[in-house]
């Protein structure tokens, strides 16, 4: 098994005459360090089905395949998904443990494996409707690591009170425990974005209730942070038909109507939902 370098991602993007597409997130990682990094940062095991969304051209794919029993590649861009096989037969002696979808990842709803851990760096525009996508429909994946926009890391791992907690946090925080894993410099990019990169460890924990509870409770985060710097009395007063119907949901909750969603604890949001109606 060889990693790839940058000689060899430039070569194999020279070949496919690929120009690296920026609404699809297209950097590529060209430093193999890096790879073998983030699968050890994710506890990657020789027991683990491993998915990854957004293979590329495949540097961290083959660093799954060193360790993982088997890799769930999902990938949207058709060329890219038809080259991604090719490489790895070149490069890997197994080449059969590796399965590769040509799909958007916001798409997908099943899978012909059931994938324990995730490992992925994630296209920067969509990577928490990825990652929150994926906790949501793959309940079998009890941990990953991910690598994303530096500030956006810091959003998925933030605690409530500061201010990058907000939606990816509290919503992330329904399935698992989120947090920072470090961060990654622009040098390992081909093209180099011009944002920085972080990676998030995410540990699966038991829902704090079924899908329908998650959904009122995802739509009260919502209306929570729309308006961010509101009292939560008056920021959730368009669900419950006025401030002060909404005053009485929070008290009979246990909340104190004045503060604002930015200091709640995802118990917090369930509590609120667990009294309120479900008709609005
Ligand atoms: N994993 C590779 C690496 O580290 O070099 C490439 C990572 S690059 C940041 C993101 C990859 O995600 C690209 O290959 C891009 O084509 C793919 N991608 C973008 N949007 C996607 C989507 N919605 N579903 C699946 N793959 C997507």
């Amino acid at each position: 098994m060889s990693l790839l370098g940058a000689a060899q991602i430039r070569e194999l993007a020279a070949a496919l005459d690929l120009k690296p597409s920026k609404s699809l997130g297209q950097n590529f990682v060209i430093d193999s360090n890096i790879c073998t990094k983030i699968v050890r940062t994710a506890g990657v095991t020789s027991s683990d089905i491993a998915l990854e969304i957004g293979p590329g051209l495949g540097s961290l794919t083959l660093a799954l395949l060193q360790t993982a029993a088997a890799v769930v590649a999902v990938e949207i861009d058709q060329r890219l998904a038809t080259q991604l096989p090719i490489t790895v037969a070149a490069h890997f002696e197994h080449p059969e443990n590796l399965t590769v979808i040509n799909q958007d990842a916001l798409t997908l709803k099943d899978l012909p494996v059931q994938p324990t851990v995730l490992v992925a760096n994630l296209p920067y525009n969509v990577s928490v409707p990825v990652l929150l996508h994926l906790l949501e429909k793959f309940p079998s994946l009890r941990t990953g690591v991910v690598m994303v926009q530096a500030e956006v890391a810091d959003r998925l791992a933030g605690r409530p009170g500061t201010k990058e907690y907000g939606i990816p946090s509290v919503k992330a925080a329904w399935w698992a425990e989120v947090k920072g894993a470090g961060s990654v410099s622009r040098s390992v990019f081909w093209p180099a974005p011009n944002v920085d990169s972080k990676l998030v460890s995410f540990t699966r924990r038991e829902t704090p209730g079924d899908e329908a509870s998650r959904k009122k409770v995802f739509t009260i985060i919502d209306a929570a942070f729309a308006q961010r710097r509101k009292m939560l009395r008056s920021a959730l007063s368009s669900l419950y038909g006025s401030s002060s119907g909404a005053e009485a949901i929070l008290i009979r909750a246990g909340i104190d109507p004045t503060l604002r969603g930015e200091a709640l604890e995802i118990s917090s949001f369930c509590a609120i939902a667990a009294v309120a109606p479900d008709n609005y």
